[in-house]
């Protein structure tokens, strides 16, 4: 099977009793032992016919073995997080999800030495060189600024080290971006964005091919219950099927969206990592489908009156729906970052990010221009 029919099929076979097009809705939490020769199914904490469904789908997505999946990414990171043991350090990007920050910051708290550096440039690279060095947490494109990490060239500097690799793959999804093939241990997703594509569920995905790994994410993820529910792993496999089918329009739609932006005289500065003039232009090129459909802008003025006064976009966080959304960093999803790292970042207050859904784009574009103007 080829992408886009996987994301139609791939564990979503048809029920064997009533032929349901459709797989059901396990809502079970526990299971009679006596109906399964030899038991499989033991509590729901630990396993699901719907849950296992929507893993198999992940999986086959990347061509990868195993894939597990969470109540949010922020479960699923913290699970990947669990690989590592007091006296092991992280490196992560600087420019990262404000709640990434905030899960290394707990980690940091059980002994695990956390350095957050620019993984775009060889001075930052040098910090791949420490000692104990057990994770390279690579969050691509990275979230606010859209900047674009060599993920081949972090797996370079550390191969045959035993170093586990991790990358965000929120922003691009599998669609536009294949962690494992660029060499990667495992993608990470906050399925709550593009997987799912209708911001009415929360979930995250780990997706690798270890399995050892497998193991103990498992032993994670039952012991400290981070798992999703019946309904929502329905509600994200329900989502992934028209997965390519939003990415393009989305797509498509930003590409206008960044032109707007790009003539307007109240726009200083657009981060894309579609433009020729993006800093890392040419590892996006080669290293993603396509440039994705988050834009930021440093907008020339107070970014309250934008998010105001916009019709059809959402004043509201989060990202990769099919309805469009803008929002301002410094104040919304990126307020918990101390103001000195956001400023050394380039997080300015006049920041604005957007989330470009699929709506006509002719809408969005007149909404978007009155609102600058
Ligand atoms: N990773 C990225 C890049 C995100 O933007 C987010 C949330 O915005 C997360 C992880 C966390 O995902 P969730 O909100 O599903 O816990």
């Amino acid at each position: 099977m080829r992408f886009d029919t996987k994301l139609v099929h791939a564990g979503q076979q048809a029920d064997t009793v009533t032929g349901d097009v459709v797989p059901p809705i396990h809502v079970a939490v526990s299971y009679d032992r006596r109906a399964q020769q030899p038991p499989r199914y033991f509590y729901g904490r630990s396993e699901n016919p719907g849950r296992e469904a929507l893993e198999s789908c992940l999986a086959s997505l990347e061509d990868a073995r195993y894939a597990t999946v969470f109540a949010s990414g922020q479960a699923a990171g913290a699970a990947a997080l669990s690989l590592l043991s007091p006296g092991q350090r992280i490196v992560c990007g600087d420019d990262v999800y404000g709640g990434t920050r905030a899960l290394l910051d707990i980690a940091a708290r059980y002994g695990i030495g956390v350095r957050h550096a620019d993984l775009t440039e060889p001075a930052g690279l040098r910090a791949l060189d420490a000692p104990e060095l057990g994770m390279v947490w690579i969050e691509t494109p990275t979230n606010p600024m859209l900047k674009v990490v060599d993920v081949g060239e972090v797996r370079r500097l550390t191969r045959d080290r035993g170093v586990v690799v991790v990358v965000d793959n929120t922003f691009a999804s599998q669609v536009l971006q294949q962690p494992l093939r660029l060499g990667a241990d495992i993608s990470l997703y906050s399925t709550t964005k593009f997987v799912a594509g209708h911001s009415d569920v929360l979930g995250g995905a780990l997706v690798y091919e270890d399995g050892d790994t497998r193991r103990r994410l498992l032993e994670h993820r039952t012991a400290t219950g981070a798992v999703p529910g019946a309904l929502d792993c329905f509600l994200v496999h329900r989502g992934l099927r028209t997965l390519s089918l939003r990415m393009a329009r989305q797509v498509q739609s930003t590409d206008a969206v960044v032109e707007l932006l790009r003539a307007s005289s109240r726009v200083a500065a657009v981060h894309y990592p579609g433009l020729p003039e993006h800093p890392q232009y040419p590892v996006a090129k080669t290293q993603m489908a396509a440039p994705g459909a988050i834009v930021s802008f440093e907008y020339r003025g107070d970014p309250a009156r934008v998010l105001d006064r916009v019709r059809l976009f959402a004043s509201a966080v989060s990202l990769g729906g099919v309805r469009s959304l803008i929002e301002c960093p410094a104040l919304m999803t990126h307020r918990s970052v101390p103001a000195s790292v956001r400023a050394a970042l380039g997080i300015t207050d006049s920041l604005i990010r957007v989330s470009v859904g699929i709506e006509d784009p002719r809408d969005l574009l007149e909404d978007l221009a009155a609102a600058l103007a």
